[in-house]
């Protein structure tokens, strides 16, 4: 949509279960943001209650708290352990199945995506980071058709992010924090004595579903407050780095004397890339019976802090966690310029939230400054 089409509505709660019901009516398995195990998880949901209301998150290098008030939010959380990315590129998934039929095999197709799927309150990092795995997925020839298929009916309901934690830096990699496209629709959750959305609507796909509920336009000051909200968002966050100037130090600093400091501390448990929204490693891995008769290929998320991962005919390319921690940071940081023309980083500090010694990405770029 245009600029000048842009409207901005105020909604209810009550508006959005609609919206829900809605997507519900038209066939979108609705994706959002529920309590389970003590952590916002990403689940599908069959009830607009089932959204995970009132809870907050208190993150910290290696800390993760959640509790919760009784104010009737609903995105007051920052972001959980899961990325929206697990729904389009499925931590494993079954490729291809054979089984022997007399003189030869039957090939069976493997999983399929879900038809429709709707993103419940995710967050302008999160939006930055599904487009980046498009230039990964879907590029021409190379284009991976489980991706694709998953992306195509994908209705996005964002999520202004009005609680950013200590470990959030969307501000240096200029991804957040108010969702500045790629989305259907996007809310900011304004909480006050009622609360209310401020309701903005990013396509026609979004534009036809709210066609049919009565929308009542934002005031100035409605709008006002929420963009308050997201300038305040922008001032919370404290960490700060030039993305440019560190994918070039990380590209000129390779033995710097810091990836020793750094390797003392990490324990290559690959966390920082499972919880990562764009990191993208697999293997696959092929399981057949002991009688021969079935066989199936499946492909599973990896990670480059795995021993395995960069193993060639005889050896490992990368047997210490010094050069498992360089490639990560590097690649990410840096090389993922030339590949995909953006950095590889959006900012949503769940590396550093799960590092389980709460190793800082953005206090060792630093101190490669030096
Ligand atoms: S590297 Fe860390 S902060 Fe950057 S996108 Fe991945 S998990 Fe988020
Ligand atoms: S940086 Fe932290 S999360 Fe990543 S592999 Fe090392 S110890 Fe694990």
């Amino acid at each position: 949509m245009s600029k000048s089409e842009v409207h901005k509505y105020r909604v209810s709660t009550e508006d959005l279960q609609q919206i829900f019901k809605a997507l519900s009516s038209k066939d979108y398995q609705n994706i959002g943001p529920i309590q389970r195990d003590g952590a916002i998880m990403l689940e599908k949901i069959q009830s607009f209650d089932q959204l995970a209301a009132g809870f907050h998150e208190d993150l910290d290098k290696g800390v993760y708290r959640l509790s919760q008030k009784n104010d009737g939010s609903l995105f007051q959380y920052t972001v959980g352990p899961q990325s929206f990315k697990k729904y389009l590129y499925p931590p494993r998934r079954k490729l291809w199945a054979a089984t022997k039929t007399g003189n030869g095999f039957n090939v069976e197709e493997g999983d399929q995506p879900p038809a429709k799927m709707a993103f419940w309150g995710i967050r302008s990092c999160e939006i930055r980071a599904i487009e980046i795995l498009d230039r990964i997925f879907l590029r021409g020839e190379f284009s991976n058709k489980w991706y694709e298929k998953a992306r195509q009916d994908l209705f996005i309901v964002a999520a202004g992010c009005t609680k950013p934690s200590g470990n959030c830096f969307c501000t240096s990699t200029q991804t957040g924090p108010a969702p500045k496209g790629g989305f259907d629709l996007s809310v900011v959750e304004v909480i006050d004595k009622k609360n209310y959305f401020i309701l903005e609507i990013g396509s026609e796909k979004g534009q036809k579903l709210v066609n049919k509920i009565k929308l009542q336009p934002a005031s100035p000051a409605e709008i006002q407050n929420a963009d308050k909200l997201l300038a305040a968002s922008e001032k919370k966050m404290s960490k700060r780095f030039d993305p440019e100037e560190a994918a070039k130090i990380l590209m000129e600093n390779p033995d710097h004397i810091h990836w020793n400091e750094v390797a003392k501390r990490c324990l290559s448990c690959a966390n920082c890339t499972l919880v990562c929204p764009t990191c993208f490693c697999s293997s696959t891995e092929d399981i057949t019976e002991i009688t021969g008769d079935h066989t199936e290929r499946w492909l599973r998320w990896d990670s480059c802090f795995n021993g395995d991962f960069s193993y060639i005919h005889g050896g490992q390319i990368r047997p210490t966690t010094k050069s498992r921690y360089r490639q990560w940071l590097t690649h990410k940081m840096s090389g993922w310029y030339d590949q995909f023309d953006s950095s590889g980083c959006v900012g949503c500090g769940r590396c550093i939230t799960w590092c389980p010694v709460g190793i800082d990405l953005t206090e060792e770029l630093l101190a490669m400054k030096s």
